[in-house]
């Protein structure tokens, strides 16, 4: 069955396939000859991956999955939540930005405890809509740790693990990574 994940990002796409392997085709937005950059102007992250996909639901009438992960920080009240991708820079991604942004409201904090949540949203072929959850607990360390990985796998220490993201390379964080469980449950769901 062919199915469009709704990113350009190649990195999450090897990803993606990787879990779903040969069950689903699935194909990207340039694969469709969508070159649009998607709004995502919701306050949560379900309503941000809805939105992803209904835009191209609406447009292309595939099956269409999107997903939208924010970096919650208990010291923080869940911030940066939503907008962790423009935490540190309000005009686009910048991941140097966003780790010197969190390490700075985490200066005084000695509760380092975080999470990374991804809400996968999908619309199947009968245009049924579904969510589906993907959560890595762990803690936000005092400084960059590793070269690998991309946005904040430097400072975020997997619980059970023994480094960051990025200095566990990506077999392991695909095996336990937020967007791989809410992955993993999407893949569920479609092998039904
Ligand atoms: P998005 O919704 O997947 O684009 O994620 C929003 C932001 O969260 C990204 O711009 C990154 O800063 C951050 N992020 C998402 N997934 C990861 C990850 O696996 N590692 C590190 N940072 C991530």
């Amino acid at each position: 069955m062919k199915l469009v994940f709704a990113t350009n990002n190649a990195h999450k796409l090897r990803e993606v396939r990787a879990i779903l392997g040969n069950s689903h085709q699935v194909v990207s937005l340039a694969d469709i000859g969508c070159e649009a950059d998607i709004p995502e102007t919701s306050d949560t992250l379900e309503g941000n991956a809805l939105q992803k996909a209904e835009y191209v639901w609406e447009r292309y009438g595939l099956p269409v999955f999107a997903d939208d992960t924010g970096l919650e920080v208990r010291a923080l009240g869940g911030r940066p939540g939503v907008h962790t991708a423009r935490y540190g820079n309000p005009d686009g991604h910048d991941p140097e930005a966003n780790i010197e942004r969190l390490f700075a409201e985490m200066a005084d904090k000695d509760d380092r405890r975080a999470r990374f949540r991804t809400v996968v949203a999908l619309i199947e072929a009968d245009g049924t809509r579904r969510t589906f959850d993907g959560i890595v607990e762990g803690e936000i360390t005092r400084q960059r740790l590793g070269e690998g990985g991309f946005g904040y796998d430097p400072v975020f220490w997997p619980e059970g693990h023994d480094g960051t993201f990025a200095q566990l390379g990506e077999d392991v964080k695909n095996a336990i990574s937020h967007r791989a469980r809410a992955v993993a449950a999407l893949c569920a769901h479609l092998n039904q």
